[in-house]
Formats: structure tokens, sequence, C-alpha cells
């Protein structure tokens, strides 16, 4: 089977270092926000090129905190995609917020700038948008944009970990970059793990206190806060993870590349190529009308896909909670219904490549 992960063929040299960095851990006695949170934080920061990291349990928290330290809750809206993992819009309303939705751009499936433009709304106070896919476009229109209405600007970075856009990183042009290290992430733990970037001092600090239930001291309460810790475990697996993601993320490239130059069927279309080291490969996304047969076909010939993501949020059942009639959002309904991710993990070889272009290429 050629499949959409697969770690157990991962380098025996990172298994190793993965090893170790447990049994260190194991032996520090230190498990929760010591050496090696501040380690991986600091690390991250840097490979990011932001002044702060916070590291927290997971990316919905990272997101959660993000809006909560910039003061945003109940009665305020936030805008962003139906096309994107639950987890995002969840984040907001934990908030108390409520979540926008503006349709997307059919050619990328990222949320479309005019759609967005059309849903402000006086209470409108912040943008959360997600680099679906891992691709990261156009970020300093919605810098822009953001600045220009006066709109808070938080990155959902979950899948874009090293996309740049004009050589600058993914997560640096909101004031915050929301990430996720769930195991399938391009940083992926071994468990639940998140974190947020920030160039601000003061929302680095705020973020901080939020993670460790309003606190900044020892018994000293500040703020409302909620228990999302990074913990040292997978802090120090993130750390020896993050030794290998520039080389990964080269390997998704290169697989990529191979599929927009090989791919050739009338039935099968791909979404808009990206510019240069925009786009992290998160996941390699395919459309077509027919997509549960492609689906069945590729299974048929050991190939594994999945659906990123069938259906909308607007289109969830617990979307009537949110409000009792969803919006028309025809772009992001129709890509629901045609994409398809077929593999693209740093550990497919060039044979499983092929066999990929090749079943795509000969279906029918
Ligand atoms: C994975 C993901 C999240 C949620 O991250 P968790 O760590 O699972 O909470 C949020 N947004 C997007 C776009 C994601 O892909």
């Amino acid at each position: 089977m050629i499949a959409m992960n697969d770690f157990k063929a991962e380098p025996s040299e990172l298994a190793h270092a993965e090893k170790e960095a447990i049994e260190r851990v194991l032996h520090s006695g230190s498990f929760i926000l010591g050496q090696e949170v501040r380690e991986f934080e600091e690390a991250w920061a840097d490979f990011c090129g932001a002044q702060y990291c916070v590291g927290v349990a997971n990316g919905t928290d990272a997101i959660e905190i993000a809006l909560r330290a910039l003061n945003i809750g109940t009665g305020d809206e936030v805008i962003t995609t139906p096309m994107t993992a639950m987890a995002t819009v969840m984040a907001i309303l934990r908030t108390g917020a409520t979540p926008v939705l503006a349709d997307i751009d059919p050619e990328t499936a990222l949320m479309d700038l005019q759609a967005a433009q059309c849903k402000l709304s006086p209470r409108t106070k912040a943008v959360v948008l997600v680099h679906l896919y891992g691709q990261a476009r156009y970020l300093d229109r919605w810098k822009a944009f953001c600045e220009q209405h006066q709109l808070a600007l938080v990155e959902d970075c979950a899948q874009s970990h090293g996309a740049r856009w004009g050589g600058r990183p993914a997560g640096t042009f909101g004031t915050f970059g929301a990430f996720s290290f769930y195991p399938t992430k391009n940083l992926g733990a071994k468990g639940d793990a998140g974190a947020l970037i920030t160039d601000s001092a003061e929302m680095a600090e705020r973020a901080r206190a939020i993670r460790n239930y309003g606190s900044l001291r020892r018994n000293e309460h500040r703020e409302f806060g909620v228990n999302s810790r990074l913990d040292e475990m997978q802090a120090a697996i993130l750390s020896v993870r993050l030794q290998w993601l520039s080389r990964f993320n080269a390997r998704r490239a290169e697989i990529a590349a191979r599929y927009f130059k090989e791919v050739r069927n009338p039935h099968i279309q791909l979404l808009s190529p990206p510019s240069p080291n925009s786009h992290a490969y998160h996941l390699f996304v395919v459309r077509c009308e027919e997509r549960r047969r492609l689906a069945e076909f590729l299974k048929s010939r050991e190939i594994e896909s999945l659906i990123h993501y069938p259906i909308p949020a607007h289109q969830q059942p617990f979307w009537k909670e949110v409000d009792e009639a969803a919006p028309a959002l025809p772009n992001a309904e129709r890509h629901a219904r045609e994409c398809l991710s077929i593999p693209c993990h740093p550990q497919l070889t060039e044979t499983a490549v092929s066999a990929v272009i090749q079943a795509l290429n000969v279906y029918r």
C-alpha cells in the first residue's frame, strides 16, 4: 500500500534520536514547562523568524489563545474559511466570538479576499487565515486588508510549517501564527502539541499566562486562563524532528513538482501551482468530478487517498447551533465534493511517486 503517511519508513537515525530525547526527559524528573519546552520555543521562533514562541497543548488551543490574547470574544465576528479543519471554527467559537465564513477561490481552495471583504461588518474584529494544504499565498495583501480595516490577523499555520510568502515565513504576517504539531503535520509530535509565534512581547506574555491558568507567577492569576501547556516529552521530540523539517519539506516539494509536471489527465484537475517555497505541501490535492470513483480506482492499485475536507463548516450538522441559516458558499461546496488528497509524504520513494502518477494518468 502506498500510504498517506509512513512513519515506520523514517530514517533510523531520526528514530534513534527520538528515543534518546525521550530517555533524557524520563531521567530529568521535569515534565511540564521546563528546559525542553524553553529550548524548543526558542528553536521554533528562530526557525520561523519570529521574536517569541509560546508552546501550547495543540493547534486548536493555539488559535483560541491567540484570539483571547487579542481580547476577541462574545459579540465579535471573526472571518475565516469554510474549507478547513473544523478545529479552526471550533477555536473561534470557544472564545465566544462568531465565525463568519467567506467563500474560497476555486483555483487554490483558499479563502478569497474579495469574498472576505463582503463579509465585513461593524462587529468584525479579526481574520483567521488558514494556509490550507500548506499554501502561503498573498499574505502581504491579507496583512494590508486587515490593517486597512483594523482587524487582528491570526494565521492558522497548522499545515504550513516552513512555507514562505515573498521570502518571509508564514506565521509572521499576523499578530500571531498558530501551529499544530499533531503527528501527521509537517512538523509532528508523538501526541498532541502546538505553539504560537508572535513578534509582540506583550502578546507573547498574555499567551504565556492564558496557557497556564492565567498565571505567570505561582499562585498569581492575573486573568482568565486554561490549561494548555506543551509538555517536556513532546518538546524534546519536536526539537529532534525540527532538525529534519527542511529536508522533509524539500522532499515533499520534489514529489509535488513531479505531480505538477507529470500528471496529465483531462478528468483530474490540479490546484494552481504555487510560487517557489510558498507551499509546504502538507497535502497534495487534486480535484475530480467523480471523486469516489477515482479514490476507488487508486485503492484498487494499492494507493491510499483521503479527503480534506468532505463537508465544509457551514454544512456540518453543528453549524445550526452557530446560525440557523447556512450561508451559500458554492465554491467551497464544490471543492468539498471534488477534492482528493494523494500521497505526498517525505518517505515516498520515486517508484511510489511514479506509481501514483501512472495511476492518475490511466484513470478514465
Ligand atoms: C490540524 C489542524 C488544526 C488543529 O490542530 P490540533 O493540533 O489537532 O488541535 C487546526 N487547523 C488546521 C488547518 C489543521 O490542519
